[in-house]
């Protein structure tokens, strides 16, 4: 049987859905998936560092002989064995970590919103970097912030620019390692600053570091969650060693902290999923990482110096890049003059794709800048999409 609206359906949202955005990354990578475009815009991993044996293998294992459980519903915190895992690779690298901290979520992205949720009140102050994380924005914009943005340079966060703002603030959100869009890295002697300055004020530091393993050149930095187990939160991935689509991901905070990130999670979705987190397990348990990361790392750092290379050869002066040294992206300021949401029109007419820096400003978008990804382009297109942006470019300066 149908049954008929006697009137035009007209359901009244919530607020806070009628201010939702679509992430424009997300609407740009809609155009920039036709294979025929040389695409720097996605955040993606390049498929080609995909274990797809190896999870394979592992999916075969676990469902063989352990596929009622995996198949079950499972604990809201996560698998304990996955975060025993988790707790003692973070704890080699210096303060102790117990996996009753450490919280299983469906990518850390999903870690966002549980932070969000229990840390921010509409009209709360919320600290971030400037430019931040798109994705973390949007994931926190939700709970409807104030947002005040931090200072940054070529060391990443300055510390001393915290203290005029941290007044009531509910949260620091930081990206040391490799920054989302920037690419820059937090100093060691920042890092220092910067934890005791958030204890100092009593502030609670969130440490996202998805892109910490990708080092190009020499050894990772110490982690802040180490200096100061009590006042960082830390959140790790395994979307860019191993794979995104897997979306697995965690938080590790402070016991009584942690504890209400797992009820709001528990409100979420109930749990992660367990075969997931089993299948994992058994990939890195042995030390699958440890020879996994370094393809990635080369690969990707192959990519990232062919199209520094390009750069050098073919942007006009007056154009400034970041020199990443590890990461996913490149991130570019063009002379103020030259809008890049108009330069992607350009550019995407020339099959050349990119993400326009302004979406990832909080506040006072810089609309000169934008990110640039090299890890899915082969060196010979990168050469050529760079080729093309430099023509592009220097037609406006
Ligand atoms: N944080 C940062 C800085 C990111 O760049 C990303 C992914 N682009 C995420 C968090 C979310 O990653 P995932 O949910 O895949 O773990």
């Amino acid at each position: 049987m149908k049954i008929e609206n006697p009137n035009p359906i007209q359901w009244r949202f919530a607020e806070r859905a009628e201010q939702l955005k679509a992430s424009f990354i997300r609407e740009i990578l809609k155009i920039t998936q036709q294979p025929e475009i040389i695409s720097f815009a996605g955040g993606l991993p390049s498929p080609l560092t995909f274990p797809v044996e190896e999870m394979q293998v592992a999916y075969d294992k676990v469902l063989r002989e352990n596929g009622k459980v995996a198949l079950q519903y499972g604990p809201t915190d996560g698998y304990l064995p996955l975060r025993q895992w988790i707790a003692d690779s973070l704890s080699t690298e210096g303060a102790k970590i117990v996996p009753e901290q450490v919280l299983m979520t469906s990518g850390s992205q999903q870690a966002l919103d549980l932070l969000g949720k229990v840390l921010i009140d509409e009209g709360s102050r919320v600290l971030v970097e400037t430019p931040s994380y798109l994705g973390a924005l949007q994931a926190f914009s939700v709970y409807r912030p104030q947002f005040k943005s931090v200072d940054t340079d070529d060391h990443g966060l300055v510390p001393s620019s915290l203290a005029p703002v941290a007044e009531g603030a509910r949260l620091l959100y930081a990206l040391p390692n490799f920054q989302n869009p920037t690419g820059r890295t937090l100093s060691a002697p920042r890092r220092v600053e910067l934890v005791e300055t958030c204890a100092r004020l009593g502030l609670p530091l969130i440490e996202d570091d998805p892109y910490g393993a990708l080092s190009y050149q020499g050894d990772p930095l110490p982690k802040m969650v180490a200096m100061n187990p009590d006042g960082v939160i830390y959140m790790g991935s395994f979307s860019k060693v191993l794979t995104p689509g897997i979306r697995l991901g965690y938080v590790v905070a402070p016991l009584p902290l942690v504890r209400r990130l797992e009820l709001a999670k528990q409100a979420a979705d109930l749990h992660t999923s367990q075969l997931t987190q089993m299948v994992v397990h058994e990939v890195i348990k042995d030390g699958f990482l440890q020879q996994h990361i370094p393809k990635i790392r080369s690969l990707y750092g192959n990519q990232c110096q062919v199209m520094l290379d390009a750069m050098a050869q073919y942007f006009p002066a007056g154009v400034e890049w970041t020199r990443p040294e590890g990461g996913m992206f490149i991130w570019v300021t063009l002379p103020k003059h030259i809008n890049a949401i108009a330069l992607l029109d350009e550019a995407i007419a020339q099959k050349v794709a990119f993400v326009p820096g302004a979406p990832f400003y909080a506040n006072d978008p810089a609309t000169n800048t934008l990110r640039l990804s090299f890890v899915t382009v082969a060196p010979e297109r990168i050469r050529i999409g760079i080729e093309i942006l430099g023509k592009l470019i220097a037609a406006k300066i």
